[in-house]
């Protein structure tokens, strides 16, 4: 418990880590040499332990949650329900971030002109029907893990937990392993949170000696573009299935208080499985619904990655002068809704696959640089909504199977504040 009082301090630490980084970028700028051989490198390292674990993160988080399941019938029924869900709300969110870029205007400074990117003409890169289907299924997973191929991993990860369902009495086994595997791997990424504070410290600073401040302005639109999206989706999209669930409010924001928390402190919705699932435990959902619906949702199911991913898109096309048409503005929709059902739930993981879209849209891959610049302020938001996401679709997938709600949650006397606080 602890450990966990200790982690809601991060943000501070996170804070004074992004202003000091602030600071030392423009101390350094004459100086670029001390950046790239002494403080970029520790940024580096920091990103490359938060990618190392992407891939295992996935695999054991997915096949514990299927592999949890009652039965297979039980897994198609509700499985169904989960990613209609799911995807209806994705693609939801990937257009609710073009309309807050458009209602932002985050495309409005253009630091390069539109002829650097002449030679790269925007192409747009339609897959057809079978080409999409074929692309989703590995011919090997393990070239599918070692090549970062997530939505390959994601299609196997799903066959192997629905394999160790079949096994039925059997299964118990295969299904803790995966399970105690998942909670070690949570600890992992605990562990590499702990040092987020000197990673943004120093990716902050190389990105303000690189690029100077000219490019606040131009960031600070971004961020205000995100949020506003994630504002909307979470008043047109969230706020109406909870009153269809019939649950107040209030009561939604008490049971979810330790997840929120936790999401945006963590930047990580996988982080928040066991918040979350507690959170909807006191909502009366039940167990083999939060097993399923939580680690899934945690994987494949990114609102808040989605609007980051759309408003960046518009915003990194910006940057070079140029304006999405309405072709390519579809285009992002679809590409975005692929990049985030395969953005794993960690930090950051939202833009390493904002590299995908950029790139099959025919932008230049060095707009993640800039992003990277906010992105631990924007990963506090969207890590939020991500986890917001799941639990809805909990709530929702649950319908009349639903208990009945925590006497504690209704009353602001019976409530005293977060579980993990007591
Ligand atoms: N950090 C986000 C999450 O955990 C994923 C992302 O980077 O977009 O939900």
């Amino acid at each position: 418990m602890h450990r966990i009082k200790r982690e809601m301090y991060r943000p501070l630490w996170v804070l004074a880590g992004l202003i000091l980084g602030i600071a030392a970028g423009l101390l350094l700028q004459q100086t670029p040499h001390i950046v790239t051989e002494w403080i970029k490198p520790m940024g580096t390292l920091f990103l490359k332990f938060i990618k190392m674990i992407v891939i295992p993160l996935e695999i054991f988080s997915i096949v514990a949650g299927v592999s949890g399941m009652e039965s297979v019938t039980a897994l198609g029924k509700l499985g169904r329900k989960v990613i209609v869900f799911y995807l209806a709300t994705t693609v939801l969110a990937a257009c609710i971030g073009i309309l807050s870029a458009d209602l932002v205007d985050v495309s409005h400074t253009a630091l390069t002109p539109a002829a650097a990117v002449a030679a790269d003409p925007v192409t747009v890169a339609i897959p057809n029907f079978w080409e999409a289907i074929l692309g989703l299924v590995p011919d090997n997973p393990i070239a599918a893990m070692a090549s970062g191929n997530l939505i390959q991993v994601v299609i196997f990860s799903l066959c192997l937990g629905g394999g160790i369902l079949m096994l039925g009495d059997h299964k118990e086994r295969l299904a803790e392993f995966f399970h105690d595997g998942f909670l070690a791997l949570q600890n992992v990424v605990t562990a590499i949170m702990r040092f987020a504070p000197v990673g943004v410290f120093a990716l902050m600073t190389a990105a303000v000696a690189e690029t100077g401040t000219a490019t606040l302005e131009p960031l600070l639109r971004l961020a205000a573009g995100v949020f506003l999206g994630c504002l909307i989706h979470i008043v047109l999209v969230y706020v109406p299935v909870i009153l269809a669930c019939q649950v107040k409010i209030p009561t939604f924001l008490r049971a979810m208080a330790e997840a929120m928390m936790v999401a945006t402190t963590t930047g990580s919705s996988s982080a928040t499985i066991p918040f979350t699932s507690h959170g909807l435990k006191l909502l009366g959902v039940s167990h083999s619904i939060r097993g399923f619906v939580l680690p899934l949702g945690a994987t494949i199911n990114m609102d808040g990655t989605a609007i980051f991913q759309s408003v960046s898109a518009v915003f990194v096309a910006g940057l070079y002068g140029l304006e999405l048409d309405l072709l390519q503005q579809i285009v992002v929709v679809l590409v975005v809704t692929v990049a985030s059902v395969g953005t794993a739930g960690i930090p950051a993981a939202g833009t390493v696959m904002l590299g995908m879209v950029l790139q099959s849209i025919g932008l230049p891959l060095e707009g993640i640089a800039l992003v990277m610049g906010i992105e631990v302020v924007l990963d506090m938001g969207r890590s939020l909504v991500n986890t917001l996401g799941d639990a809805v679709c909990a709530l929702a997938v649950s319908g009349h199977d639903r208990g009945p709600v925590d006497p504690r949650l209704k009353s602001r006397a019976g409530w005293r504040g977060p579980h993990f606080l007591e």
